[in-house]
């Protein structure tokens, strides 16, 4: 994988706490990704949303419908 020369900066704007991602900063590869999946990146949902790890549009939904925001 190349890296990407927006990566440190796409960072710090990122929301996503799965560290152990190694797409983080890497936002194309990350939207292809779940994309691809059928999911929704982790920097769409709230925080407690986000900290699920579940990017299914189901949990993104409910996420959303239940009015908390970051
Ligand atoms: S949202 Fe998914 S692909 Fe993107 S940085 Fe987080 S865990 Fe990785």
């Amino acid at each position: 994988m190349a890296d990407c020369p927006n990566r440190q900066r796409n960072l710090k704007d990122c929301t996503c706490t799965y560290t152990a991602c190694g797409k983080r900063g890497m936002c194309c590869e990350c939207v292809a990704q779940h994309r691809a999946a059928g999911e929704i990146p982790g920097c769409f949902f709230t925080a407690a949303g986000e900290a699920s790890y579940d990017r299914s549009v189901r949990s993104f939904i409910r996420d959303q419908s239940q009015g908390t925001r970051r």
